[in-house]
Parts: structure tokens; C-alpha cells; sequence
């Protein structure tokens, strides 16, 4: 037995980032990207007005006020999109609209508010700066300049900004393909009636959304039973995945056949069985090397390992960086006490009051009851030794989502 850190540690060495492949930019959206992005323009491109109103010479405006009003020539119109016609002359003005270009002449723009049209010539009614208003060419960003660099996560503003440079493809990560394979003699699917003794499978579905979670595509390859070809066979099958993922059948029971299939198919065992609770009987290796993880069949042990050791490695081979749940300190609304010298991972609702992070257990901390997960936002992380915790003594908390830092109503 290891511990959890020894196990991840193996784990992560054993992970490979894949390949990059071109998307269309939407489909980049939460991956990462894995090339360095310059500016092959500068954006905006022309010099352009930044308010509807009039592009003027500043010059011309020197000392104008509501009690000095000027009067200017309307030369021209310059919408958004044309391009201006005339040059600017002492006293003379366009009529220009937001992201119009700026004619020549012009260095600055007098907004409509400060002005009032009077037949051809329109009056002004403030002094302008010199290069007040203008969007300047470049100001956004500058041609050659790095915009996003490898490495980032795609999200709308980059995914905007590639737009802007006319990037419709851009390379990112590759999604790892993860085959799931439940096992179990008891198990029946979805669409069946559980008659006694039986049990529908609910791991393949709850592991098929946490790989999508993390951005891989999940491979469902149904129910295996507990025989030893039968499982051999599901394995061939899965080894054109990147990753495989076993649930059950790791213990110590008669019908635990998985690592010995494991061994028989050419496997590089690297460990079985850690020092946490629930998840014990992980198991983690590679089937013609195609990493293996043989995660426990109870539906939280399935889930948290998953959540401990397959979603890290997951993210790190999409070239994610940040591949760790948040941790945050909560105080503990209850005792705790805890077998000694294994790791808990205990579900857990964490709330924040006064200003405090509170974590209050969910019930029934068997590793059959799924329902500890569904109400569950985070897992209160006991270490080996950590083996009694005191009614509002400060406990270590992984976040399992962003529930903890979403408000119902607006704040500032
Ligand atoms: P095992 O690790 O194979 O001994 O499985 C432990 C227990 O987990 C079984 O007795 C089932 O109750 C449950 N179990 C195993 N596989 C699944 C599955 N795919 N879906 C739901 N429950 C399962
Ligand atoms: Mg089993």
C-alpha cells in the first residue's frame, strides 16, 4: 500500500501530453492552446472615432466654450466603414459616427453633445485636445505583438481576439479518448429492472461525465463480467483509447480478477491498493502501454479516485498546468474522528458564514452512498494522522466546483 502522494507522484510521471490538432476556434473554447498567437495586424487598423460627432482640427477649438461658441463647415459624412473623401482646412469639420475612420486633417473628435447642427455649418460649444476621442491605430494591439501565448486556456475573449486576427482554426491539445469499462457480474444496464441481487451500473455513466468534465471523450464500453477472458476480450477492445478506466473488480474478493488480467495482458503494474479511504484497492498501470486505471466499484470510491488521480492526469495531458482542485481552510461544524494512518476524503458542503468557511458532512459516509456526493461541493481532506478534528477546528477542503463563489443576487 502507498500513500496518495507516492501514487499521484506515479501517476503524473507516467502521463503524456498528447498531440495538438487544428479546431475551429469555438471548439477551442476551455482547451488549451499550443501556439504562441501574434498580432498579424494592428486592431483597430486606421485611426478611428471613438463617439458619434464631429472630427476637427484642435487647433480650431482653442478657447471655444458655451459662451465662445464656433462655427465649422460640414465638409463631409464619414459612417462607420468609409473611407473619408476630404481634408480638413482651417474651419471647416466632417460629421463622423463611432469607428469611422478619421480624415485627414482631423486630430481630434468633439462629441455630438457639445455641438449643434445648424444647416450646413455646425456650431461647437468646447475646445478639444489634440487626439481627443481617437481610437489610434494599434492601441489594442500592435502588429507582431504576442496576444495569447501557448499555454493559455481558450475562453470568449481569446477565442474574440483570435476572431479579430482572422484566425478561424487554432491549434490546440487533443482530447484524450478514455475507455470506461464497468465489472461486475451483478451489474445490469441502465434500460433493465434490477431484479434482486442485481444492480444497474451507474459508474460507467457518473465517470463518462467526469471525463467530459475534463474535457476528454468518454468511450462507454458496457458491463464485463467477473471471468477472466470475458475481461481479457474488453480489454483488446479498449486499447485503441488513450486512457482506460476500470471500475470494480480490484479487491481482495474471489471475483477481483481485474489486476490479474491486468498482469496476464503484458501490464506494467506500477501500484495496487493506496492509503486512502474511500479508494483503497486503486489500481494503476499500462496494458500494452495504454495506462490502466483500475478504480474501486463503489460508486464514491469510483468517483473520488477518479477525482484524486484520472482528472489531474486527464488535464495534464491536455497541456493543462493547473491541474489540482482548489484547497481552502473551512472549520469543521462537526467532530471527526478517523482510522488512523490512511487518508479520508470526506463529502462535505462547504458554506461561507460571517466571512468563515464552514464544512458540514453529508450524511452517511459509506462508500456506497452516491447521495454523499450528490449534495456534496467539496471533500474535506484528513491527513494519515489527522485522526480526531474538533467540533470548529480548522479543516483542509477540496472544492469539487465554483459552487462556494456563486451569488444569487448581485454584489459588489
Ligand atoms: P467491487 O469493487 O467489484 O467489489 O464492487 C464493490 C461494489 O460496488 C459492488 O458490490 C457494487 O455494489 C458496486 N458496484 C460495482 N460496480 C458498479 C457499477 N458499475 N455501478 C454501480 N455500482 C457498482
Ligand atoms: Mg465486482
Amino acid at each position: 500500500m502507498i500513500s496518495v502522494e507516492k501514487a499521484l507522484k506515479i501517476i503524473l510521471a507516467n502521463s503524456r501530453e498528447l498531440e495538438l490538432e487544428k479546431v475551429n476556434i469555438l471548439d477551442a473554447r476551455t482547451r488549451v492552446i499550443g501556439e504562441d498567437i501574434f498580432a498579424t495586424r494592428n486592431i483597430p487598423s486606421p485611426d478611428n472615432s471613438a463617439m458619434d460627432g464631429y472630427a476637427v482640427r484642435h487647433t480650431d477649438t482653442k478657447g471655444i466654450s458655451k459662451k465662445r461658441p464656433l462655427q465649422l463647415q460640414v465638409v463631409e459624412e464619414i459612417p462607420a466603414g468609409k473611407i473619408p473623401q476630404k481634408k480638413l482646412r482651417k474651419g471647416e469639420t466632417s460629421r463622423i459616427m463611432t469607428g469611422a475612420i478619421i480624415p485627414p486633417g482631423a486630430d481630434a473628435v468633439i462629441r455630438q453633445e457639445d455641438t449643434q447642427k445648424i444647416g450646413k455649418v455646425v456650431e461647437i460649444y468646447a475646445a478639444v485636445k489634440k487626439g481627443q476621442d481617437i481610437r489610434f491605430s494599434g492601441e489594442d494591439v500592435k502588429k507582431g505583438e504576442l496576444v495569447i501565448s501557448r499555454g493559455s486556456i481558450i475562453g470568449p475573449a481569446q477565442i474574440g481576439m483570435l476572431a479579430s486576427l482572422g484566425r478561424t482554426f487554432v491549434n490546440v491539445y487533443r482530447k484524450p479518448r478514455v475507455a470506461i469499462m464497468a465489472t461486475g457480474n451483478e451489474l445490469v444496464d441502465i434500460k433493465s429492472d434490477p431484479t434482486p441481487g442485481k444492480i444497474v451500473n451507474s459508474n460507467s455513466y457518473a465517470l463518462a461525465a467526469q471525463v467530459l468534465e475534463c474535457g476528454g471523450i468518454p468511450l462507454v464500453m458496457g458491463i464485463t463480467k467477473d471471468n477472466k477472458s470475458a475481461l481479457q476480450k474488453k480489454f483488446r477492445a479498449a486499447l485503441g483509447a488513450d486512457v482506460i478506466i476500470s471500475s470494480g473488480g480490484v479487491s481482495v474478493g474471489d471475483y477481483d480478477l481485474v489486476k490479474d488480467v491486468m498482469a496476464e495482458m503484458g501490464n506494467t503494474m506500477r501500484f495496487w491498493q493506496v492509503a486512502m479511504r474511500p479508494g483503497k484497492p486503486l489500481a494503476f498501470g499500462a496494458i500494452q502501454g495504454i495506462p490502466l486505471f483500475g478504480l474501486p466499484g463503489n460508486p464514491v470510491s469510483t468517483m473520488v479516485s477518479f477525482e484524486q488521480f484520472v482528472r489531474p492526469y486527464l488535464l495534464k495531458m491536455q497541456g493543462h498546468k493547473k491541474i489540482f482542485r482548489q484547497t481552502i481552510k473551512a472549520l469543521s461544524a462537526q467532530k471527526i474522528e478517523k482510522q488512523a494512518g490512511v487518508k479520508h476524503f470526506i463529502r462535505a458542503v462547504v458554506k461561507k458564514e460571517k466571512n468563515q468557511y464552514i464544512a458540514t458532512i453529508t450524511g452517511d459516509q459509506g462508500s456506497g452512498i452516491l447521495k454523499s456526493m450528490v449534495v456534496a461541493n467539496a471533500l474535506i481532506i484528513l491527513k494519515d494522522n489527522e485522526n480526531k478534528i474538533n467540533k470548529g477546528e480548522k479543516v483542509t477542503v477540496q472544492l469539487l466546483d465554483d459552487s462556494l463563489f456563486k451569488a444569487e443576487s448581485f454584489q459588489l
